[in-house]
């Protein structure tokens, strides 16, 4: 595990490997080739981020040590594309900052032991829209890592640092609640499974501890006769956050819907699931007609706020058009 200070001086404790090197070369060797170092002290002489100690762990265990050291006073930095906004404005102050670049497990895409994918939370977005096993059988979560901001965006943005940072608004939780995902989450105390449907407890709130970090999500297989779709609306094409995002997974066996999920995103404080219109559909065929329903009965669970983006009836609107849009295409696929 490495350990700088942003003065160059070094804080490690014996046995580990310490590093001697100004904060200069430290952002620049992680974060500063990251988002482009317009904002980072140096140019200003003056430093717009308070004092911190970097740590960059190599495994799980050495993250949750450095956790636990510096307690509520420690920040772990995935991408940074949530985090150092936050940094910059002093919205956080963080004594510690712990890096996750170098821990190999988080960056990982895996099957898991044949109950679906283990996708590790310091997956890139970019590496979610790419990645052909993800494309294969989730592909309503490779089209929610496509749109998040813009190419550049998504060469950093990890699905883990956009879960945890609980934006109602997030673009890669929906997939993963229509999906029936769990977190995996370690801590002192160990490791424990939690459905991502109960992940988010409010806005930029999670089931996390301030010791705990997210690992890996575990994304159960559809059945082979499944389709799924992730549409948003933003009033721009690009480097916007959702309006309303709507992913639907639709699951057949002889003609008939077996299972139907749809989850939506920025019409209440947490992703929620609209488990009636799910119900409208399954054990029956898929018609136009039980889309409609379905989609009619998805607003109902919308509970959203007026905004600069959007009012709260033009959100309730985009969730009646995005259901059906998102059905017709699960359904579409589910068939094919
Ligand atoms: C220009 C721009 C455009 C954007 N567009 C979109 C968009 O279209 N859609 C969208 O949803 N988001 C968008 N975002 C927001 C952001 O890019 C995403 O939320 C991204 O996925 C965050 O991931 P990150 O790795 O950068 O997280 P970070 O900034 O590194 O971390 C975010 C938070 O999560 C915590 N965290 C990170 N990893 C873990 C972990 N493993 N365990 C526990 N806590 C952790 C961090 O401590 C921090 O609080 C955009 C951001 C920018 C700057």
């Amino acid at each position: 595990m490495l350990r700088y200070t942003n003065a160059g001086r070094v804080v490690g404790g014996p046995g580990e490997r310490i590093h001697y090197a100004p904060m200069s070369i430290v952002w620049s060797e992680t974060q500063q080739s990251r988002l482009g170092a317009s904002w980072v002290a140096e140019s200003s002489r003056r430093p717009r981020v308070r004092r911190f100690e970097l740590i960059l762990p190599e495994s799980v265990d050495d993250c949750v040590r450095a956790l636990a050291q510096r307690g509520p006073e420690a920040k772990l930095l995935a991408g940074g594309t949530d985090l150092l906004p936050q940094l910059k404005n002093g919205l956080l102050k963080p004594a510690r900052v712990i890096d996750l670049s170098g821990v190999a497990r988080l960056r990982a895409i895996e099957p898991a032991d044949g109950q679906g994918l283990r996708i590790g939370s310091a997956v890139t977005a970019r590496t979610l829209e790419l990645d052909r096993a993800v494309r294969a059988r989730y592909l309503s979560l490779a089209e929610s890592g496509a749109l998040v901001g813009s190419v550049q965006v998504r060469n950093l943005a990890t699905l883990g640092g956009n879960l945890c940072n609980a934006a109602p608004s997030a673009d890669m939780a929906p997939p993963l609640l229509a999906l029936d995902a769990e977190a995996v989450i370690t801590g002192p105390k160990g490791e424990r499974r939690v459905p991502i449907a109960t992940f988010f407890t409010g806005v930029r709130r999670t089931v996390l501890a301030q010791d705990e970090l997210l690992v890996e999500l575990l994304v159960p297989t559809p059945g082979p006769r499944s389709g799924g779709n992730y549409l948003r609306h933003t009033p721009r094409r690009e480097l916007d956050i959702a309006v309303v995002g709507v992913a639907s997974q639709l699951t057949l066996a002889n003609g008939v819907c077996t299972k139907a999920r749809i989850a939506l995103a920025a019409v209440a404080p947490v992703p929620v699931r609209a488990t009636a219109a799910e119900q409208a559909l399954e054990g029956q065929p898929v018609t136009p007609e039980r889309i409609a329903r379905a989609a009619d009965l998805a607003v109902e669970v919308a509970r959203p706020i007026s905004d600069q983006r959007g009012s709260a009836e033009f959100r309730r609107h985009l969730v009646r058009v995005l259901t059906r849009r998102t059905l017709t295409t699960a359904l579409a696929r589910a068939s094919a």
